[in-house]
């Protein structure tokens, strides 16, 4: 596994150049373009790290499945369903343009911005600061890391520049999507993408989803197996921005990418997988991250299909 992984990690890290850092949120143009990790975890709990795997970077989109399973565990399915749709969009992360003149539950799924921002309102807890606590945990749990805290100067640029997302969360309150003050709920949602972990935090939480829910390491059961399921399904549809269906073909197993360049890929009942590089191509992936995937399914047979 080490010597795949090198592999991976060498052959791929020409294509940072050309990839590029997100820069819409100014404090992640700061971002080292070369930086480049990978962990992995695979049989029996076995953790093989190459490159900068224990650099911290922010979550970003790769929070969502995490606010998706924090709502399900809250509200259950029924009621995640009934506010978030599960389709495609085929649109990028932060699209505004839905066909309709209304904004439905059909336009939006948990892996888009504004499915995301719906469910932060979901979260159990009397107020947004309770709310985002009982996000956090889980993550912590699930990564293995109670020292995970949210990057402040990320958090804050994106509060002052994120216009778009207030745009988005004011759509869904005009169209009685949410109830809730809207920049109480952006705060949540900004901060839980300013999480800050490393690829081995991702590859923990990727290990537990691939187990059904099961965290291996300690024998519990962390989240329902049937919400394992459901967030599996919908990363393999949608985690990969309107990059999915090719990732599918290319990789073919459940993931999640964020703009800060990490990628969390589920490979169902064997890895899970935590990757970083800031290098992004068009759609917002990680550019060595996927072709680093491409490598590793191709020598580890990990397609689902
Ligand atoms: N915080 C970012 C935003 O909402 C996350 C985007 C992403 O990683 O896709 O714009």
């Amino acid at each position: 596994m080490r010597k795949i992984l090198e592999d991976a990690l060498e052959s791929c890290r020409k294509y940072a150049e050309e990839g590029r850092v997100a820069n819409y949120i100014p404090e992640l143009a700061k971002s080292d373009p070369a930086e480049f990790g990978i962990a992995v975890i695979s049989d029996a709990c076995h953790l093989e790290c190459v490159g900068d795997y224990d650099k911290p970077f922010t979550m970003q989109s790769v929070v969502k499945p995490m606010i998706l399973l924090m709502a399900l565990i809250d509200k259950g399915a029924d009621r995640v369903r009934s506010l978030v749709g599960v389709e495609a969009t085929g649109k990028p992360f932060d699209a505004f343009n839905y066909s309709d003149q209304a904004l439905k539950r059909e336009h939006i799924n948990p892996m888009i911005n504004t499915g995301a921002i719906a469910l932060c309102t979901l979260i159990n807890g009397d107020t947004y600061e309770e709310k985002f606590a009982r996000l956090l945990d889980l993550t912590r749990k699930m990564a293995g890391d109670e020292a995970l805290s949210v990057d402040e100067d990320v958090y804050l640029s994106e509060k002052m520049t994120g216009n778009k997302n207030r745009a988005l969360a004011y759509m869904l309150k005009a169209y009685g999507m949410i109830e809730d003050d809207a920049e109480s709920v952006l705060d949540v949602y900004f901060r839980a993408c300013s999480i800050k972990i490393n690829c081995i935090g991702l590859a923990k939480i990727a290990y537990i989803l691939a187990n059904r829910g099961k965290d291996s390491r300690t024998g519990e059961q962390v989240i329902p197996p049937e919400y394992a399921r459901y967030v599996n399904a919908i990363m393999t549809t949608s985690g990969m921005y309107d990059g999915s269906g090719e990732f599918a073909l290319n990789v073919g197993v459940p993931a999640k990418s964020g703009v800060g360049g990490g990628i969390m890929a589920v490979v169902p009942n064997r890895m899970g997988i935590g990757i970083y590089s800031p290098a992004l191509d068009k759609k917002g992936n990680s550019l060595p991250g996927i072709k680093a995937l491409e490598i590793l399914s191709e020598k580890l047979e990990m397609s689902i299909f």
